[in-house]
This record gives structure tokens, C-alpha cells and sequence, in this order.
């Protein structure tokens, strides 16, 4: 077992402060990883503010992590000492249900082991994240870095990028199609960015029109201010796709009534009770509220393959680990352009 320096919270009231945690002894497919960045997302916060029910504590966050391979157990096969790689938010998963069978991890029906706050089966306690120096995680759970990308900023391509790419996927976004993602924050700007690369016509859907010109340059074809009735009006039954990453329970009508007949929005952002949703709306077009959670590994690995090959890349401020609390501030007020990512050389 070995000690290192991590950031975690010890209450849902408290500062993340500087704490040590224990890392398990490599076993047979573990690898270890030296931390280099760490993305900070949303669910940081809810999960360490006790948001989505008690959490145990300490809370570790951090669950966009790359870094290098420091040392492999000896039944690695994928990676050697060196490799850049990429964990998100699952460690492990039974991998002998039917999801785990399909590369469904994320919805495994005996629980996917989350990256912070799982359950840790090794050294018992809960996982902790990758607000931390290193990780030690199974093989089967880490991912492999495109060389070219530049490394300091892949980190929330391991969150924020599978989130919204799985259901751009799932729900076969293609060339043309007319894709609204709804808040401009860490998911919604990987939102823009890959519908706009699979040619897809995105609309932004924000509340902040002083983002306007960024989502723009983020490659949005459109900017729709969700508080301007008229504009909203005029997008009335248009739209082939919504991706809605709002962070909190909210009236989800308006954004219904953008929809095409046979089109889903799909819900990534709000894990708690939506208001209301008028059922009139649904039936009469037949319309589809559906949900989404991250994604699988082989997905993952094929989201970084296109990011590598089509040279995307999330837009992200650096800071120190030392001003994570001021950062995540910022992340409530969504003020932030448009992920913060931890430089951890800063923890060492
Ligand atoms: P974020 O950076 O805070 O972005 C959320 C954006 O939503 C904000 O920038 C803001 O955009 C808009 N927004 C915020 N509060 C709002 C409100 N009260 N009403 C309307 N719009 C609001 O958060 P994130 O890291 O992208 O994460 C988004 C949510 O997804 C979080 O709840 C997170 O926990 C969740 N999440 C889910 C999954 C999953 O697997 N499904 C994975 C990762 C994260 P505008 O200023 O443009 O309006
Ligand atoms: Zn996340
Ligand atoms: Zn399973």
C-alpha cells in the first residue's frame, strides 16, 4: 500500500483541504498511473455537497484523469510503463452481465464501481478520484491516449467528451441533422464540439447570451437564448436532437416544444426530479424524453480515437490544486470557458 497527497472534502459544508489516502498494491491487471491533469466537472461538486444523497466522506473527486503508467502488474497486457492513458468515472464493474457484456459498463445491473465514492473492493472504505498524485486501476478500466492531442488538455474528454458523444451516437446523430445542446458549461461545450464534427447543424441553447460569440467559435451554427419567447417560438418543431445539460431540476416544456415529431432530447445533466412535463406535449408528436450516463469503455476509447483523429480537444482554464475551491465557485455560477482542468504537479 502506498500514502499519497490527495484534495478531498471531509463534510458536505467543508473546503477541499490537502489529505492522504492509501493506493492498493498492484495486483495482477492493475495499473498504476501518475496523475498530470485532472478535469473538474459538475459532478465533483454534487457529489461532495451530499446533492445526490449522503456521500461517504472523505470525498476524493475527480474523475477526467490523465497521466502516465508508472508501474504495471504482471498480467498487463494493453499498457507498459510510459503509455499516456485516460481513466473517467468507473473503475470496475462485474463484467458478467448483460451490459458489462454488451460494453454497456456504465450500466451495470450490480453497479458499476464509480471512480470516487465506490466501493472500494480491495482495500474495502469507498474509491477515491483523481484529485490525487496516482491511481492504481484495473487494465480493463483505462484507456489509451491519442499521441497527437495535447496531453494537457485531453483530461475532459474523460467525462464531459463521452457524455455527450455517447448519445450523439446512440441516437444516431448524422450530417445535417439539427442538434440543440442546452447549457453552455463543460458538457455543453463538448456537446457543440462534436455534434459540429459528426455535421450535425447545432443550435446553442443558453440562458447567457454573453456566450454567444464563444459557442459560435466552439462551432455552433446557431445561438438560441432560451429566455427570449419569440426567438424560442421561432425554433418551434424544428429541432432532430436535444441534449439537455442543465445541472439542476428545471421546467422542461419549453425546451419539448422545440422538438420535431420522433425526435428525443436526452437528459444528461439534471440526476434529480425534473418539474413538470406536460404529457400533451409527448403524445401529440410522439416525442421522447430519454436519459443517458457517460459511456462504456470501448466507446471511450473510440470517442479519444476521433477527438485524436479529428484533432478535438476540450477549451479548458489550467489552475493549481491550490485554488480548486475558488474553481468550483466559479462552476456553480457556470462561469467557466469551458472546463477547468488541475495542473497536478501542483499537489506534489
Ligand atoms: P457546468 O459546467 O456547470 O454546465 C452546466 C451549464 O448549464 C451552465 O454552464 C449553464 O449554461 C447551464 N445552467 C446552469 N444552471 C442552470 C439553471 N439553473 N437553469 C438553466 N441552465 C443552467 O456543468 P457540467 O460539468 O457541464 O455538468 C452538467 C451536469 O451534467 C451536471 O449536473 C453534472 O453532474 C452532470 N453530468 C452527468 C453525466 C452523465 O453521465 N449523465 C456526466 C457528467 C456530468 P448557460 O450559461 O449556457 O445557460
Ligand atoms: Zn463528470
Ligand atoms: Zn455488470
Amino acid at each position: 500500500m502506498e500514502t499519497v497527497k490527495a484534495y478531498g472534502a471531509s463534510s458536505a459544508t467543508s473546503d477541499l483541504e490537502m489529505m492522504h489516502i492509501d493506493r492498493r498494491d498492484l495486483t495482477g491487471n492493475d495499473v498504476q498511473i501518475d496523475i498530470l491533469y485532472c478535469g473538474v466537472c459538475h459532478s465533483d461538486i454534487h457529489t461532495a455537497r451530499s446533492e445526490w444523497g449522503p456521500a461517504s466522506y472523505p470525498v476524493v473527486p475527480g474523475h477526467e484523469i490523465v497521466g502516465k503508467v508508472i508501474a504495471t502488474g504482471p498480467g498487463v497486457t494493453a499498457f507498459k510503463e510510459g503509455d499516456l492513458v485516460g481513466v473517467g468515472c468507473m473503475v470496475d464493474s462485474c463484467r458478467e452481465c448483460s451490459a458489462c457484456r454488451e460494453g454497456l459498463e456504465q450500466y451495470c445491473e450490480n453497479g458499476a464501481v464509480m471512480t470516487y465514492g465506490g466501493k472500494d473492493k480491495h482495500l474495502g472504505g469507498h474509491t477515491f478520484g483523481g484529485y490525487s498524485q496516482n491511481i492504481v486501476v484495473d487494465e480493463a478500466f483505462v484507456v489509451r491516449v491519442p499521441e497527437n492531442l495535447d496531453i494537457a488538455r485531453v483530461a475532459p474528454l474523460l467525462c464531459a467528451g463521452i457524455t455527450t458523444w455517447s448519445p450523439l451516437r446512440h441516437w444516431n446523430v448524422k450530417k445535417g441533422d439539427k442538434v440543440g445542446v442546452i447549457g453552455l458549461g463543460g458538457l455543453g461545450h463538448m456537446g457543440i464540439k462534436l455534434a459540429h464534427a459528426l455535421g450535425a447543424y447545432v443550435v446553442m441553447i443558453t440562458r447567457s447570451m454573453d456566450k454567444a460569440e464563444d459557442a459560435k467559435a466552439l462551432g455552433a451554427d446557431e445561438v438560441l437564448l432560451s429566455t427570449d419567447e419569440k426567438a424560442m417560438q421561432k425554433h418551434a418543431n424544428s429541432f432532430d436532437f436535444l441534449m439537455n445539460t442543465i445541472p439542476v431540476g428545471h421546467d422542461l416544456n419549453p425546451y419539448i416544444s422545440l422538438m420535431k415529431r420522433d425526435t428525443t432530447m436526452a437528459i444528461v445533466g439534471a440526476i434529480e426530479p425534473l418539474k413538470s412535463v406536460h404529457g400533451g406535449m409527448l403524445v401529440s408528436k410522439r416525442k421522447n424524453i430519454a436519459g443517458s450516463m457517460i459511456g462504456g469503455i470501448e466507446e471511450t476509447q473510440e470517442m479519444l480515437d476521433f477527438c485524436g483523429e479529428h484533432n478535438i480537444l476540450p477549451d479548458v482554464e489550467m489552475i493549481d490544486i491550490q485554488n480548486i475551491n475558488e474553481a468550483w465557485e466559479r462552476v456553480v455560477r457556470a462561469d467557466v470557458k469551458y472546463r477547468f482542468v488541475i495542473d497536478m504537479k501542483s499537489l506534489q
